[in-house]
């Protein structure tokens, strides 16, 4: 008998394309489990809408955009489900019913929230959606039941937030005790598994401006899609403040968290650190080429994927129909488990997509 494959949920906020904190956050690892695992990935288009309702045209160019990067980045929709947030309605449902799960200054405490109303300098006129996007993210995982959660570190707080609404609804609905361990929720009878953050090699790749998070929504970031040229300009941007190629340097900074990652001969990255850190006569000038060339090598192929897709939305489109049929098998049997929990099965339904 096959044994089934542990299943995996996690996906990106069509706010800009992918960038090279996605795919050491979250893309690299999801790539390499494709295979041992059952991998849903979820384009998070209504979450856009959270700082973007203005921009409909651009939030829909975006979720293409997404997914030519994900295929770029070596995401097979063979293998694994793309789909969209908006066309898996058992989503907004589940949201719903989490919501009332959930203490209001709980969502708010979150710091990963707080963060991003500072960043984004949403101040006190954030949309009331802002913050459901959090109660929203619980539903966008637990509708697959996934046992782990690929993710960057500022998504661990959400994560956390996912795994408290999963315990509330089993042991509300489902009569498990709140003394059960997390790993035996569903054999008790709970509706959903206690996912896991799992966290890749690179929890944080920080900006070009040496000091946040990268990200599409502070222009710090190195996309997929850059070119060559945008590549080198960008990476020279790179802030380390030291002042000359003797001065010892500090192999802690920025640069070198770029030097760490992307030089994949990790003897010239020793030498680099060495001489960096000594001030032997290497100036930053010489690292940022280094670091640029590694990063266009590991862009080359992906850029010539990517290109494949050029103009071609109607292939991404039936990507994203394909995945979206698939999503929703799962997703209304969740649903439906949840519904029946909570006493509001009434009859069943069927689903319709993409006809
Ligand atoms: P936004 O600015 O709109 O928040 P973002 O660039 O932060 O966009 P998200 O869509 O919030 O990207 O994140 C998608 C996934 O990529 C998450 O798992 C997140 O943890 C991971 N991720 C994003 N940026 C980084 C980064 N700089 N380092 C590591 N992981 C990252
Ligand atoms: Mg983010």
């Amino acid at each position: 008998m096959a044994v089934a494959k542990p299943r995996i949920l996690t996906g990106d906020t069509p706010t800009g394309s992918l960038h090279l904190g996605h795919w050491v956050g979250s893309v690299r690892r999801r790539v390499e489990l494709q295979d041992s695992h059952d991998c849903y990935f979820i384009i998070a288009n209504m979450h856009a809408f959270t700082t973007r309702a203005d921009k409909p045209a651009e939030i829909r160019r975006d979720s293409l955009e997404i997914v030519r990067d994900y295929l770029a980045m070596g995401i097979d929709p063979a293998k694994s489900v793309i789909f969209l947030q908006s066309e898996v309605p058992a989503i907004a449902e589940l949201c719903f019913l989490f919501a009332m799960l959930l203490p209001f200054n709980r969502v708010m405490r979150n710091p990963t929230l707080k963060t991003e109303l500072e960043l984004k300098g949403l101040g006190e006129t954030y949309s009331f959606g802002f913050p459901l996007y959090a109660v929203g993210q619980t539903a966008d995982i637990l509708a697959f039941r996934p046992q782990g959660v690929p993710v960057g570190e500022d998504q661990v707080p959400h994560l956390e937030l996912t795994r408290e609404v999963a315990r509330r609804f089993n042991q509300m609905y489902c009569s498990v005790s709140d003394q059960a361990e997390d790993d035996d929720h569903v054999k008790l009878g709970g509706v959903f598994p206690i996912p896991r953050a799992d966290v890749g090699a690179v929890g944080r790749l920080v900006g070009i401006d040496g000091t946040n998070k990268m990200s599409k929504s502070l222009g710090n970031a190195i996309f997929i899609s850059d070119s060559p040229k945008d590549v080198q300009r960008k990476v020279a941007k790179i802030f380390t403040g030291r002042q000359s190629p003797t001065a010892p340097g500090d192999v802690t900074n920025a640069l070198f968290q770029y030097v760490d990652i992307f030089i994949p001969d990790r003897a010239r990255v020793a030498e680099l650190k060495d001489r960096y850190a000594r001030g032997d006569n290497i100036g930053d000038g010489h690292v940022k080429q280094e670091v640029a060339e590694a990063i266009n090598a590991l862009l080359a192929p992906m850029r010539e994927r990517r290109a494949a897709y050029e103009g071609r939305e109607d292939l991404l489109v039936d990507i994203l129909r394909d995945g979206c049929a698939r999503a929703n098998r799962l997703a209304e049997e969740t649903l439906a488990l949840a519904k029946s929990a909570a006493k509001l099965d009434f009859f069943p339904r069927a689903l319709a997509v993409g006809r």
